[in-house]
């Protein structure tokens, strides 16, 4: 078991391996299955096409930069998690990672769950017609008017994060005259990211009860004594971009260490435990994630081993992945700007967006994978770093990555993996407007969310 400290610091994001870019790829017309979307392939032309159409078609019709959607694709990796729990746990797709109206319907179709964490994303799943009680409501700081819609949209649980909360949610509960079920969340102690975890983390962080000092007994003691509320579990979540399973272990180990402590107190034994989300995805070829039946089997064993020890009913298991079930879904679509060689360093290659849509590479240091799309190409590879168009030198899509030495602008370029974390995240800096969301199935193409314009723009600044 790996203990040892992570290289990226308290960063909650993925390892940069140094020097890992030293030799280009063997055919940079490849296109590697595990980071780009189940259905996209090159034509006999070298144009890649998702879902049975060509990028050059979609720059056309919808513009670039655009985030194209792989509708099939996000159906089935849904579908996988659900299949791969099975009736006896619940799967809550983390509405952070990206949301929108025709995501919560597929979800809903799907079988899935919603984790929200605001009122923004909350309206969002209502509006869509999820069912309120397969709705999960999370958040440091929820405000009063937050959770007053939330209990009274009968929100299947609300994931209560400190002491107030705890107090003010009971409160709002009985006010509204019903029982507002609940799971306490906690801090294990453990802190994971891609390949390493520490057991020994601090719990110097905002979210979640800390087990530590005895925190979290406290916190389900004082629950169970409020009319307002029903401790229906414990959550624990316990970092991002996970490939090692281990950290997970530790969690559930320490989780049903609290489940028993509440047994041998109360004499009530809670009947769910949530492990979180944190599943990593491939964002290069370096990458290597399980599938979610290695991961359901994995989580499953670990609870059902840590519970026979504990001698407590095996809890109704949940999980909430955003990133693994969307991430590898979508391509950001961009057309190339300037090209601009530098002697002896590398070749900046501008794109006409940049960390307005993709912020990760600037706020986590992550790395992504990048190709030439509108055509292939026999020319040389060349050390490039794709570049934005926002007015800061750290404005950076992919830092490090090998294009063909005939790139030039009016080029499509596609960076896969950009379906979590991009567009939810994205920005108006520099006033640059925001990309549409496009899905794309079976050779139909639809925007989901439109792209941002200038009115839009103006529309709120009243002058
Ligand atoms: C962010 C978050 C998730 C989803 O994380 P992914 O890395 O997208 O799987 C799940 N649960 C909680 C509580 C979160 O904060």
């Amino acid at each position: 078991m790996s203990r040892s400290a992570h290289p990226a610091g308290p960063r909650h994001a993925d390892v940069l391996t140094e020097g890992h870019y030293s030799a280009p790829p063997a055919d940079l017309n490849a296109l590697d299955p595990k980071v780009w979307a189940q259905t996209v392939e090159r034509d006999e032309h070298g144009v890649l096409a998702v879902g049975g159409i060509d990028v050059k078609r979609l720059a056309e019709e919808f513009g670039t930069p655009a985030y194209v959607l792989d509708e099939d694709d996000f159906r089935a990796r849904a579908r996988a998690w659900r299949t791969a729990f099975g009736d006896d746990a619940d799967v809550f797709y983390a509405g952070k990672a990206f949301l929108s109206r025709a995501v919560v319907r597929w979800l809903h179709e799907e079988g899935l769950n919603l984790d929200v964490c605001s009122g923004g994303e909350l309206a969002t799943a209502l509006s869509a017609g999820m069912p309120a009680e397969r709705i999960a409501f999370h958040g440091n700081n929820k405000s009063p008017g937050e959770i007053r819609r939330a209990v009274e949209a009968g929100v299947g649980r609300i994931v209560l994060d400190s002491f107030q909360e705890i107090v003010r949610v009971a409160h709002i509960a009985q006010e509204l005259g019903t029982r507002q079920r609940v799971q306490i969340r906690i801090t294990v102690g453990v802190e994971a990211h891609t390949h390493e975890f520490i057991a020994t983390a601090h719990e110097d962080q905002k979210f979640g009860i800390p087990l530590a000092g005895g925190q979290a007994a406290e916190a389900v003691r004082r629950a169970l004594k409020l009319d307002g509320l029903e401790l229906i579990g414990i959550h624990s979540h316990i970092g991002s971009q996970i490939f090692d399973m281990s950290g997970f272990e530790v969690a559930a180990h320490r989780v049903v260490g609290l489940l028993k402590e509440v047994r041998d107190e109360h004499g009530v034994e809670l009947p769910e435990i949530d492990l979180g989300g944190g599943l990593g995805i491939a964002y290069t070829s370096d990458d290597d994630p399980r599938e979610p039946y290695e991961i359901a089997k994995s989580l499953t064993e670990i609870v059902t081993r840590e519970c026979e020890a504990a001698r407590l009913r095996t809890p109704r298991i949940s999980v909430e992945p955003g990133r693994a079930i969307v991430g590898p879904t979508a391509f950001t679509l961009y057309e190339v700007g300037t090209v601009k060689p530098l002697d002896g360093l590398r070749t900046y290659v501008s794109v006409d967006g940049g960390m307005s849509d993709n912020i990760r590479t600037a706020l986590y240091d992550a790395e992504y994978s990048v190709s030439l799309v509108s055509r292939s190409s026999d020319a040389e590879p060349v050390l490039c770093r794709v570049v934005g168009k926002h007015c800061e030198s750290g404005d950076i899509v992919v830092k490090d990555a090998f294009l063909p030495g005939d790139l030039a602008p009016g080029d499509l370029l596609a960076v896969p993996a950009t379906g979590a974390y991009c567009r939810s995240m994205a920005s108006n800096y520099n006033h640059v407007l925001r990309p549409p969301v496009v899905a794309v199935r079976d050779g139909e193409a639809r925007v989901i969310v439109r792209r941002e314009t200038e009115e839009d723009l103006l529309r709120l600044d009243v002058g």
